[in-house]
């Protein structure tokens, strides 16, 4: 019988969920109650990319279901080790675009710089699974160095920190650096890409909603959930402090073969994300990065799951479908016929 355990409303210090977060498949099917034997053989994509997901993120899942589909995300798979043609370790070419250490400018008016080197879980979606971190994490010195490049470059308004995860970092470093940043006066905006408050939303603590209220800079933070049933209480309470803040809460998901790429699920995933009072913003093409081939889903299905939303739902509960293409100066958005556009008008 499958059972769904049910998130509890105590909370725990973030740094301790991310220390305690299942590490190994064995330990991470006993506790899900799957028998081993449903599994095949999954060691040597775990060495790859090893496993790591926080039990907050673990107790959104049904209890003796292989096919749950947050589990499908996190879970090595053997198909993750063949070599399929057109799928590569760094499919947008971001290493041409990085700079100086730890910042990629590939957009003209803003610039990503990856704080740190962990994420709170690993999806073995990731574009970035194969990306050289231990080569990009950046000391205080080289902190300054960043600093400086956006403060010499007039076109940069935004900052983008993402990482790995940039929640993953701490307050008081984050602080700093928000401190450092306000000081440019062309720069308007800072962005968090984070996956952290998803799986931890513990990691929306006090400190943190405290530095975001007292930024002169407007915050936005965008979120990555791929399915509804990564929305529970606990996290809906994280995004409301955020909200309550002052911060633009939104959504990008990846079009995730077998785990969101139903109408329903993507449905339910938007208007779930608006009761958590973020807005769904882009809807993600697989990047083809190797080890990810299974999870693809056809753009032709892509445009149609859109044409069915858009007919389903308001037009700011549909998501802009989109690629990331290497060398491009923004995401390239996939035109949907313009007699289904017509119907997002609303
Ligand atoms: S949290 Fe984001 S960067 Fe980290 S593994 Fe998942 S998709 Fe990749």
């Amino acid at each position: 019988m499958i059972t769904r355990t049910i998130a509890t409303c105590q909370t725990e210090d973030w740094q301790n969920q991310l220390s305690t977060a299942f590490t190994s498949v064995n330990s991470l099917l006993e506790h899900l109650q799957i028998p081993k034997s449903q599994y095949p053989e999954w060691i040597q994509a775990e060495k790859d990319f090893p496993l790591r997901v926080p039990r907050a993120f673990v107790n959104k899942m049904s209890k003796g279901d292989i096919n749950d589909p947050l589990l499908k995300q996190v879970l090595p798979l053997p198909l993750e080790t063949l070599d399929i043609d057109g799928y590569v370790e760094d499919p947008l070419q971001e290493l041409t675009a990085n700079p100086i250490k730890g910042l990629l400018h590939k957009y003209r008016s803003r610039v990503l710089v990856i704080l740190g080197s962990a994420c709170a879980i690993h999806c073995r979606y990731c574009f970035r699974r194969h990306f050289p971190y231990q080569d990009n994490g950046i000391s205080t010195k080289e902190m300054s160095l960043i600093i400086d490049y956006v403060g010499q470059n007039t076109d940069i308004n935004e900052v983008i920190l993402s990482g790995g995860d940039p929640l993953v970092t701490n307050n008081t470093r984050l602080s700093r650096l928000i401190k450092a940043l306000e000081q440019i006066p062309h720069l308007r905006r800072i962005r968090f890409h984070t996956r952290t408050p998803v799986v931890i939303p513990e990691r929306i603590d006090k400190e943190f909603i405290d530095i975001l209220s007292q930024t002169r800079l407007q915050v936005l933070m965008v979120l990555h959930c791929n399915h509804a049933h990564e929305i529970d209480d606990l996290f809906t309470n994280a995004m409301a402090q955020l909200k309550n803040a002052g911060v633009t809460l939104l959504n990008q998901s990846v079009l995730l073969k077998g785990i969101n790429d139903t109408p329903e699920a993507l449905i339910e995933l938007s208007e779930s994300l608006f009761t958590a009072h973020i807005l769904p913003y882009y809807l993600h093409l697989l990047d083809p990065v190797a080890g990810a081939s299974h999870f693809d889903v056809n753009e032709s299905i892509g445009k149609s799951l859109i044409t069915t939303l858009l007919s389903a739902l308001p037009g700011y509960l549909v998501p802009k479908l989109v690629r990331e293409e290497a060398h491009r100066t923004s995401k390239t958005p996939i035109s949907i016929l313009t007699e289904e556009s017509s119907q997002s008008c609303n």
